[in-house]
């Protein structure tokens, strides 16, 4: 094979900016100085309404984004007037994935926020194969979030969709679909989608999509309900933005019904992509954010059960309630 000859042909200053291009890929990006993230649903709340459910805000350098809607259809709108946040300036909202407990809020808070300012809440992000027909067991079809998209879009709304890993804002990307490359199954098989061959195929909620954002200090992972598996969607993002290590994970990631074995495993892995800030809110489950202190060697503080209101500053780390820091 000659295959590296023509390569050796190139002149020297040629091959250099080759190899410099290809390792400064990611240095060209825009890289956020300041990141905050604030807890506007999940079960444990000290102020607000605790609910089974996961939303958040994200405000980078000047952009800010709602990151899912809340388990119900007024939580997230209740809890953010209790925690003095105006979301009339929020213009963008990442949806996670398409079951209930992150979607309810999504109609309300548009249609509440629509009269105050138009652009509020006006883009939403989701991945493929969110607006796809569900089914149960006994065959009976759900088509909620489809017909959510059409009250949405008539309110003046605009969805994107992303089937690939996408910057969205400055420093701000959302994953796609994620490949499922480690049988990591943090969902419980409930409901079923279709085939193209027209065959009743589980649901294993491809669309479940995390949100990244690049700092200096590392990448910020913020995740809904994690059915794709935290490693699987590190191992994604290590594969879009080469050379990053993810330094803070928060959110949902559905471990609460996994064995000590597999938060082992998770957590060995979790060290190896190097995470220093952990907070497990909504469906991660109580023990496994213990477990995944223990086996990471984390402070109290950098560790933590996810409350309403708690925050996430990429210069400070977390600042929790009483009840959970
Ligand atoms: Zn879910
Ligand atoms: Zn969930």
């Amino acid at each position: 094979m000659n295959i590296a000859f023509p390569l050796c042909k190139k002149p020297f200053s040629i091959l250099l900016l080759t190899i410099f291009l290809s390792t400064s890929s990611f240095s060209q990006h825009y890289v956020a100085k300041d990141v905050k993230v604030t807890i506007l649903s999940t079960m444990l709340a000290q102020q607000g309404i605790g609910e089974w459910g996961f939303s958040a805000l994200i405000e980078v350098d000047s952009n800010k984004l709602l990151f899912d809607a809340g388990g119900r259809e007024r939580t997230v709108l209740e809890n953010a007037k209790e925690l003095n946040i105006d979301l009339s300036t929020v213009p963008t909202l990442v949806l996670s994935h398409w079951h209930d407990d992150h979607t309810k809020g999504w109609l309300t808070l548009r249609k509440a926020m629509v009269s105050v300012a138009p652009t509020a809440l006006s883009k939403t992000h989701v991945a493929k194969v969110f607006f796809d027909v569900r089914f149960s067991n006994d065959g009976k079809d759900s088509s909620s979030r489809k017909k959510d998209s059409t009250a949405y879009v008539y309110t003046g709304g605009k969805i994107i969709e992303h089937r690939f890993f996408e910057e969205i804002l400055p420093g701000v990307y959302v994953t796609g679909n994620v490949p499922r490359v480690y049988n990591e199954k943090n969902y419980y098989p409930e409901a079923k989608l279709k085939s193209a061959d027209n065959h009743f195929i589980e649901d294993n909620i491809p669309d479940d999509m995390s949100l990244v954002i690049a700092t200096k200090e590392g990448l910020v992972l913020i995740s809904g309900c994690g059915h794709a598996g935290i490693i699987n969607t590190i191992t994604h993002i290590n594969k879009n933005l080469a050379g990053q290590s993810v330094i803070a994970a928060i959110g949902g990631f559905h471990l609460l019904k996994s064995s000590d074995e597999q938060i082992q495993w998770t957590a060995d892995n979790l060290k190896k992509a190097g995470v220093k800030y952990f907070m497990g809110a909504h469906c991660t489950g109580i023990d496994a954010v213990y477990q995944i202190r223990n086996y990471l060697s984390l402070k109290r503080g950098d560790c933590v059960v996810g409350s309403v209101g708690d925050t996430f500053d990429i210069h400070n780390g977390f600042t929790c309630g009483d009840l959970n820091r």
